[in-house]
């Protein structure tokens, strides 16, 4: 069963426009790749999907419900509670500690401090990092600080997360590590995965792969199996 579906979806940024009618399913638990060349529209796609924006035209549904026609507050809301989210540079609050950061979603939620400091240091520990818990993010590698976003991405146990490069910042090894451990929880715990990357090597993490070209998806490489 489809947990994301996309229907005829478009966006223009002004007169450019970015999606000219994309049409796709994401399958319960898959973790699918969004490719194509600079510029394609992945980030739009990934976006939309997301609820950060919304199309000009057609339709996104998150379990068969509208999710482009809900208020920001509502979107927003499932963001924070279903949706975990990683970009290209981590975007980790850089007055906060490594624990803080990761405890952050859970205290906007609601957990108490115990509560949220706990699953933190679990979550840090789990993704290799729990020696840089104390430490802000101007202190650590880039590796450390995205596999610190990762753990905050997955700290709220999110039914489904978005990727945007997320190995963009990295080396080889460290966007290994990265990618190793997103897919790795996400097989565990059956999370669906819709990752958005220019990289075939990145790409070779994923179940399937849709190719974007000029914000249209390219028939050629339409559903390629991996
Ligand atoms: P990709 O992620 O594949 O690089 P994007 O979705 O970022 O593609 O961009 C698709 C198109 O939309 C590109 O032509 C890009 O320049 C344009 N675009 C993206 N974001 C904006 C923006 N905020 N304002 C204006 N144009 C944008
Ligand atoms: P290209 O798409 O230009 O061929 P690469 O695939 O070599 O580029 O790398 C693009 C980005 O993906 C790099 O910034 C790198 O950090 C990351 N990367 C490269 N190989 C891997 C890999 N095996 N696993 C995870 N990330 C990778």
């Amino acid at each position: 069963t489809a947990v994301l579906q996309a229907r005829d979806v478009a966006r223009s940024y002004g007169a450019t426009p970015a999606l000219r009618g994309v049409s796709l399913d994401v399958a319960d638990g898959e973790i699918l790749a969004v490719t194509g060349p600079s510029g394609c529209g992945k980030s739009t796609l990934l976006h939309c999907l997301a609820g950060i924006i919304r199309p000009d035209a057609g339709e996104i549904r998150y379990r068969g419900e509208r999710l482009d026609t809900r208020s920001e507050a509502d979107r927003s809301r499932l963001r924070r509670t279903e949706f975990g989210v990683l970009f290209q540079f981590g975007q980790l609050v850089a007055e906060l500690t490594a624990a803080q950061n990761v405890a952050l979603p859970l205290l906007l939620a609601g957990a108490t401090r115990r509560n949220a400091h706990g699953a933190a240091e679990s979550w840090l520990e789990r993704l290799g990092v729990a020696g840089v818990a104390g430490a802000r993010p101007g202190e650590m590698s880039g590796g450390q600080q995205q596999r610190c976003a990762l753990a905050r991405a997955l700290v709220t146990e999110p039914r489904l997360v978005f990727a945007d490069e997320p190995t963009g910042a990295l080396d080889t090894l460290a966007g290994e590590q990265v990618m190793g451990q997103l897919v790795g929880v996400a097989r565990e715990r059956s999370v669906t995965v819709v990752l958005v990357t220019h990289s075939g090597r990145v790409a070779g993490y994923a179940d399937r792969e849709v190719v974007l070209r000029d914000g249209a998806v390219d028939p050629a490489g339409l559903g390629i199996a991996r």
